[in-house]
């Protein structure tokens, strides 16, 4: 029973991976050592692209056995002592616990992608899946775990932005680029309840007759600060906060 509980306690028990808890344990003492011995180590953040689909189309069922299949191409694809976990969801975490550089990283990642994208048979069906790849370094980009995994992530969203199926490593200007859409968030909020949408209305005329035939609704934000703005400042943001949907109610 103790044996269950410490593994229940450290393993995510659908891919046999560790879990949240011990991949922290894990990459605390990697970066211990890392700043002692002076060598560099990786955490790989991955995110399966579109995994909704497989299990909308196939069934929760056969989601299940792809993560299975996932994580022990992860585990093929890594040496014994780096660590593979499952953060949640269709998202893993990789610790590469001694790499010599940026190139050392970027061949292991190069090597996992092209592992875990060939086709995995699972009940008859053919699954050819791809993933999003995001790479941060200590010491060179932090040497705390937290800012270590916040790096992965940001490094991975961006790789979801460029289109998926792709490796990006971190840098200070995701860090930038994050708290700028932290701050229009805010500003947002605040441009509804202080009413600072409008509409401009764009005619469209037909030029033979000079009859306006429609009008073309064109929003901008007349931003306390940055005077006026046209979408291209904050309909991303919009967009990934869920904060559109308010704004098309509102036009
Ligand atoms: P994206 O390319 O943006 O990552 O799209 P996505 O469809 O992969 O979406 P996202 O990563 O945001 O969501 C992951 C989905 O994984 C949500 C949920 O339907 C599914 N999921 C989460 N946990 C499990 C699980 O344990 N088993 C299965 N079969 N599916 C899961
Ligand atoms: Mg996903």
């Amino acid at each position: 029973t103790q044996n269950q509980l410490h593994y229940l306690a450290h393993f995510d028990a659908l891919t046999d991976t560790a879990n949240r808890r011990l991949f922290e344990d894990r990459c605390a003492q990697a970066i211990q050592s890392a700043m002692r011995h002076k060598h560099q180590i990786a955490l790989i953040g991955l995110d399966i692209d579109h995994f909704k689909r497989i299990n909308d189309s196939l069934g929760h069922d056969i989601g299940d056995q792809f993560l299975i299949s996932l994580a022990k191409r992860l585990k093929e694809s890594v040496r014994k002592e780096d660590t593979i976990a499952r953060l949640g969801g269709d998202e893993f975490a990789i610790l590469l616990a001694n790499i010599s550089g940026r190139e050392g990283a970027e061949t292991v990642a190069k090597n996992i992608l092209e592992n875990i994208t060939q086709p995995i048979t699972i009940k008859g069906n053919e699954l050819i899946v791809t993933s999003s790849i995001g790479i941060t370094l200590c010491p060179n980009d932090g040497n705390e775990y937290p800012e270590l995994l916040k790096n992965s992530d940001m490094a991975m969203y961006r790789a979801k932005k460029a289109g998926r199926n792709n490796i990006q490593f971190y840098s200070p200007e995701m860090n930038e680029e994050m708290q700028r859409q932290h701050m229009v968030e805010q500003e947002l909020r605040s441009a509804f309840q202080g009413n600072q949408f409008k509409l401009h209305y764009q005619p469209i005329i037909d030029i033979e007759t000079g009859e306006v035939l429609a009008l073309e609704a064109l929003l901008r934000w007349e931003h306390p600060d940055k005077g006026l703005l046209t979408p291209e400042y904050f309909i991303d943001i919009a967009e990934q906060t869920g904060q559109l949907h308010d704004i098309g109610q509102w036009v």
